[in-house]
């Protein structure tokens, strides 16, 4: 029987690892911390009782991926996703906030100004979400299976984040696409910055942006249990500092390249190691989690009632931080994603006191202190939040990479969504997967389709074994 060793047990760690338990090889999954997940991890970070999501914490991508939904994931491993009433809104001073429902009449762009063009360029993706997910989920360049489809996709995703929001007229419809598309971390006027935007969009429509009941951690813990299920077996609390250590036909690592150089040396070809000496990082997430006497006391009634709010101001203001921290500046109003998880998922609270789950966009390896900023930009569009806390638990970017090497810099992304690492990650080449070692391959977000918990860059560099093994994946 063939051997494989996973190292690192992120979402894409264990897809792999199941993806290879299911055609028959003997697996195993070397983790360096005490508890699985990598970024899909669930801990009481600010008082006993607070369920708070470390890293991930809303999960678009996961319903939309084909390695879940092909195995019908959730609901053979019984795992609750529960659904936010309103999956994003986006609050504007005054009371105002652009949000997305799942309705996608009830969504504010439909009842806006921007009501037919928002049917006319979202309506066909929303309504084959399915098949957009598909082809966006997965490496590219390569043939579309839905040409037509992903050609509208296309359309969209290849704009500038701003350009995609001033198709639209309504500030708050403006404010709300810049915010999905800040998610990509990049300056939004530059090409295709509007890619990630656009998918999260639809997907709120299509499938909203679910929360695992009991957190995060719930995803993973239920791989773990599919793979061994399948035979498998997961080490906890065991780094690996040398490749030579692992003894298997297939090596799987579901590290950052920077970490690969480390491992192998002058054992990685040429070709490889000169584009992953170029792997550029991008910025990174100043986390802030808190213990919260009651809920956030948002001016805007809708965004009481959303899973995620996007603090930034308006359009233009997003653009504004987003240019700042590529800079290295840090802005005075800073991009905040702020996670209401408890509203769906009311387990994660103790009684009145709630788990607030938020980040600020800061530049990469930001050593200054952007706690008070990122408070403060939440208390403009919520007076009397911070009277509110009542624990505040801080990861910097420094705190982040310790925490998991993969998030270098403090880049939760694991790179920078350049357009070179967009189309080409980690470097071009007709298999992006294979290190150029016998037997070794990159699985994690620094491989196609990027960051995001959907377990797809596991998946195909799965497969991309089985096929060199001769299983025909
Ligand atoms: C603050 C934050 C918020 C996020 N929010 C979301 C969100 O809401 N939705 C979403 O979809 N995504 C989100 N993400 C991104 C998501 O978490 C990642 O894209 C995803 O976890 C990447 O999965 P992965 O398997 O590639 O690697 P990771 O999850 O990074 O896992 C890598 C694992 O490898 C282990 N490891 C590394 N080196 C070694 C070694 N030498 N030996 C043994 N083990 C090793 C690490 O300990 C880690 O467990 C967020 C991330 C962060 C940090």
């Amino acid at each position: 029987m063939s051997t494989a060793t996973v190292v690192g047990s992120g979402p894409n760690g264990l897809a792999a690892a199941i993806v290879l338990a299911e055609a028959g090889l003997e697996v195993t999954v070397v983790e360096a911390r005490d508890a699985i997940g990598g970024g899909t991890r669930t801990a009481e970070l600010t008082e006993p009782g607070l369920l708070h999501d470390v890293c991930s914490a809303a999960h678009p991508f996961a319903v939309a991926s084909p390695f879940f939904r092909d195995r019908d994931f959730f609901r053979a491993e019984s795992l609750e996703l529960a659904q936010p009433e309103i999956p994003v809104a986006h609050p504007l001073d005054g009371a105002v906030a652009g949000h997305l429902s799942q309705s996608f009449d009830e969504s504010s762009p439909m009842l806006s100004q921007d009501a037919r063009r928002w049917q006319q360029l979202f309506g066909p993706l929303v309504e084959s979400f399915g098949d957009v997910a598909d082809d966006v989920l997965r490496p590219l360049p390569n043939i579309p299976k839905h040409p037509v489809l992903f050609a509208r996709f296309g359309m969209l995703a290849g704009l500038s984040g701003r350009r995609l929001a001033k198709l639209f007229g309504a500030p708050e419809t403006q404010a709300l696409l810049a915010g999905n598309a800040a998610h990509i971390m990049r300056p939004l006027t530059r090409p295709a910055t509007a890619s990630v935007g656009t998918i999260l969009t639809a997907a709120a429509h299509a499938v909203g942006w679910p929360v695992p009941v009991g957190g995060s951690a719930a995803i993973a813990q239920a791989m773990a249990d599919r793979l061994i299920g399948l035979g498998g077996r997961v080490e906890t609390g065991r780094e690996v500092t040398d490749i030579a250590d692992l003894d298997a036909d297939v090596v799987m690592l579901d590290i950052s390249p920077a970490a690969v150089l480390d491992l192998y040396g002058d054992r990685l070809p040429s070709s490889v190691s000169f584009w992953f000496r170029r792997w550029k990082n991008g910025p990174a997430a100043w986390k802030i989690d808190l213990a919260l006497d009651g809920d956030i006391p948002w001016q805007s009634e809708i965004c009481r009632r959303a899973g995620t709010v996007h603090v930034g101001g308006t359009l233009a203001e997003v653009v504004h931080a987003e240019q700042q921290i590529h800079r290295g500046v840090m802005p005075d109003r800073p991009f905040v994603l702020v996670g209401q998880q408890y509203l769906a998922d009311p387990s994660r609270s103790r009684g009145s006191t709630n788990p607030i789950w938020m980040y600020a966009h800061v530049p990469n390896g930001y050593s200054g202190d952007a706690t008070e900023v990122a408070l403060n930009h939440v208390e403009r569009f919520a007076p009397g939040f911070r009277e509110r806390i009542l624990r505040c638990v801080v990861s910097t970017p420094a705190g982040l990479q310790e925490y998991n090497p993969n998030f270098r810099g403090g880049d939760i992304l694991t790179g920078a969504n350049n357009v070179r690492q967009l189309v080409f990650r980690p470097r071009p080449a007709l298999d992006p997967y294979y290190l150029g070692v016998e037997g070794h391959y990159l699985c994690s977000a620094a491989t196609p389709p990027g960051a995001g918990v959907h377990g797809m860059c596991g998946h195909f560099a799965a497969q991309s074994a089985l096929k060199r093994l001769g299983h025909g994946g």
